[in-house]
């Protein structure tokens, strides 16, 4: 039996420890061939069956309509920054970036590389401490887009309800896909890198509508275009193999235990105890966000004053926690509770803070 830590990193960040066991007993020889799934070629049946099943599981499990194609990149979410302007912007063009967070700031800077793209709503004179209003968003009819971060990993915000828009919506959802159902229909695109919520870093998913690959701008680099791995099933050229076969196993995993519903059931779960673990502290312990903009993957807060902080952080860190100091620019404490990280692991943080808070309140 192997000691798992109380793992709360941001990304990359726990992996479901069945799938962790399977890819090592399949690790030497992949399914009687012989080889390492990552000695396959990508051109194998094999291989082909992997990245067709991590794909058709992605589509069952998130109801992916049939006009939106499902694309494996390489890159990270920071080159789909790029790459949406460069696809979807035209001179002349405008695009709205809602800005929530550090992630969305660079995904704007990004497109200002490449356009004009402006503020449709920010709550960074908030401190980032919440979503907006549907009612604060401006955006333009003829825009090529609206983007927007669908949980801000550093501030530990999440949008609730998406805001339905006549002009193609755009989201990063690199910290919060796979954790709850989404209705995919009301995005043209979505992108994430998969090393939170889908497997290990080395693999982005795109799901993007049809409509939007053949209005894309035809005056970029092969790879850089979502056409080339749209018409190539992401098979241009040599993908993240293994990365993928990973994805399609912790995809795997998310089916076994009941899929996005109960996924959802036990995020809200987790996320509870520490909310209210905040919220029962009588000012102890300090939540950045506002409770209906509250996040279910970030957990962010402070502890009331910075010496207890430092102690605070010192402590967890030797009781085991791993990964709660918060993003190095904003400081603060944050637990990442992603899909695969177990409720038991958020209990024993929950009595960590609870009694740390008895110790020195
Ligand atoms: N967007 C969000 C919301 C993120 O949390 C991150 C990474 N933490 C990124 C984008 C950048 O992702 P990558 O490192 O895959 O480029």
């Amino acid at each position: 039996q192997v000691t798992r830590a109380y793992n709360f990193n941001a990304g990359p960040s726990a992996l479901p420890l069945e799938v962790l066991e399977k890819a090592q007993q399949e690790f030497l020889d992949f399914r009687g061939t012989g080889m390492s799934v990552m000695e396959l070629s990508h051109r194998s049946k094999e291989y082909e069956e992997v990245h067709n099943q991590a794909k058709a599981s992605l589509k069952e499990l998130l109801s992916i309509p049939d006009h939106y194609q499902i694309l494996f990149l390489q890159g990270g979410a920071s080159l789909q920054f790029s790459m949406i302007p460069m696809n979807f912007l035209k001179s002349e063009q405008k695009a709205g970036y809602v800005l929530t967070g550090s992630w969305s700031e660079k995904a704007f800077k990004e497109a200002e590389v490449f356009g004009n793209p402006y503020e449709a709503a920010s709550t960074k004179d908030d401190h980032y401490r919440r979503i907006p209003l549907q009612n604060e968003l401006q955006y333009n009819a003829d825009d090529a887009y609206l983007h927007l971060t669908s949980n801000n990993t550093i501030y530990g915000t999440e949008w609730k309800d998406f805001p339905a828009v006549d002009v193609p919506l755009i989201g990063d959802m690199s910290s919060d896909i796979l954790s709850r159902p989404i209705d995919i229909s009301k995005f043209a695109l979505i992108y994430a890198g998969a090393q939170k919520n889908l497997g290990p870093s080395g693999v982005t998913v795109v799901i993007i509508r049809d409509d939007l690959i053949e209005k894309a701008n035809n005056d970029i680099p092969t790879m850089l275009k979502y056409s080339t791995h749209a018409k190539n099933n992401s098979l241009y050229n040599t993908p993240p193999t293994f990365g993928i076969y990973m994805l399609g196993e912790v995809l795997n995993w998310v089916k076994g235990i009941g899929g996005i519903t109960e996924i959802a059931r036990r995020n809200e779960e987790k996320a509870k105890l520490l909310y209210d673990a905040i919220d029962e502290s009588n000012g102890f312990y300090i939540g950045h966000a506002e409770k209906d903009s509250r996040s279910l993957m970030n957990v962010t807060f402070r502890v009331k004053d910075e010496v207890l902080e430092k102690k605070f952080l010192a402590e967890a860190k030797q009781a085991g926690f791993v990964g709660v100091n918060g993003h190095r620019s904003v400081g603060g404490c944050r637990a990442s509770i992603y899909n695969a990280v177990p409720y038991e692991a958020c209990r024993a943080f929950r009595d960590f803070m609870k009694q740390f808070q008895q110790v020195n309140g």
